[in-house]
């Protein structure tokens, strides 16, 4: 876990923080048995809470944690969302971290989750399949659309305003033609 924070967490603050400088030095991780979920991360304070269970069964490795520090660097105060759905871009975007910034080994596993099928939809998505299509909008639209979403809920504007300026379209109308682009492709890891 040292090594995957030092290669790890230099990257995703310089690229994630709304203020690299005043980014959290030192993340805290606490294994706790009876925490009855993956692993979690509470704003403000940069501390990490893990099952050791279930990360000692993670299907996509250590990559688990660039994603939980990727959530550290995100920091929202009032959330990051999308109409009622409160969590896919804060879910995808920490996927898109660790897809970015784990590093190529340390037992990181990268998982690309294909295309969407035509029932996906992105509001109840797991984490892959919501940085799988920031992928495609990073493509189709601009490669700074993950930064100027994350940069606009770090000072409270919500994702949905900042898709529909950046792109000139709905978060809905994206997923429709991300849906219907059989033709995309990923390579994981991502920007490297
Ligand atoms: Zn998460």
């Amino acid at each position: 876990m040292k090594k995957i924070f030092s290669y790890s967490y230099p990257k995703i603050v310089k690229r994630f923080a709304l203020d690299p400088a005043k980014a959290a030095k030192k993340v805290t991780f606490k294994f706790d048995p009876k925490y009855d979920g993956f692993a979690e991360t509470n704003w403000p304070d940069p501390i990490i809470t893990g099952n050791p269970s279930q990360i000692k069964d993670s299907p996509n490795g250590m990559g688990w944690f660039a994603h939980e520090l990727t959530h550290v660097v995100q920091n929202y105060k009032t959330g990051c969302t999308v109409g009622s759905s409160s969590n896919w871009f804060v879910e995808g975007m920490a996927t898109y971290g660790d897809w970015s910034y784990s590093p190529n080994g340390d037992g990181v596993i990268f998982q690309d989750p294909g295309a969407p099928k035509s029932t996906d939809s992105y509001k109840d998505a797991p984490p892959g399949v919501g940085a799988r299509f920031l992928v495609w909008v990073e493509k189709h639209y601009s490669s700074k659309i993950v930064d100027k979403v994350n940069h606009g809920c770090q000072i409270g504007t919500q994702a949905s305003t900042t898709f529909k300026s950046v792109t000139g379209k709905t978060v809905d109308q994206l997923w429709k033609a991300y849906k219907a682009d059989k033709k995309f492709k990923i390579s994981l890891p991502l920007n490297r």
